[in-house]
């Protein structure tokens, strides 16, 4: 039962498997996490592959929102380059401060895609709001104490 509530729609290794053209037809709206998602966490650097999936998004022009946990300007920083819409300060996994983000942008949306690398934060989060979930392998293990222990959880949730 704890399986099924966590559980994400999808597992991936790498952020460039996602098929764009593919995602841009099935979701309206497009949230990517920050830290060990698109850049090695506590860094705002983009490897190339990443960088390239990133401006082809950019230019099919669909709603995308960097939403970090992180308090620094990262998710700012990265959404700026490719035209995002950006939170930092998410804290996910509650729900009020990307609710509030959405009412001050005035977005609407049907189908939403939640893309991130920890199961209790950007999975648990984005499955509440009705989003299709994507778990993507951690860019690095550079973690927090309490998000390894977390991850340690996770992977008996996910196996
Ligand atoms: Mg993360």
């Amino acid at each position: 039962m704890l399986k099924a509530y966590f559980k994400p729609d999808r597992v991936i290794k790498r952020i460039n498997e996602i098929d764009l053209v593919d995602l841009v037809k099935r979701f309206d709206l497009i949230v990517l996490d920050v830290d060990n998602t698109l850049a090695i966490k506590g860094t705002i650097q983009i490897d190339m592959e990443t960088d390239r999936w990133l401006k082809t998004l950019s230019d099919l022009g669909v709603h995308v929102l960097i939403c970090s946990n992180n308090p620094t300007r990262a998710a700012k920083v990265i959404a700026d380059s490719y035209r995002f819409d950006w939170l930092n300060l998410a804290l996910k996994p509650f729900k009020f401060r990307f609710q509030t983000k959405l009412k001050q942008m005035g977005l609407q949306y049907e189908r939403g895609v939640w893309l991130g690398d920890q199961l209790f934060t950007d999975i648990w989060l984005g499955k509440r709001l009705g989003f299709h979930t994507i778990l993507i392998e951690p860019l690095s293990t550079n973690d927090y104490l309490s998000t390894r222990i977390l991850r340690y959880i996770e992977k008996k949730v996910i196996n």
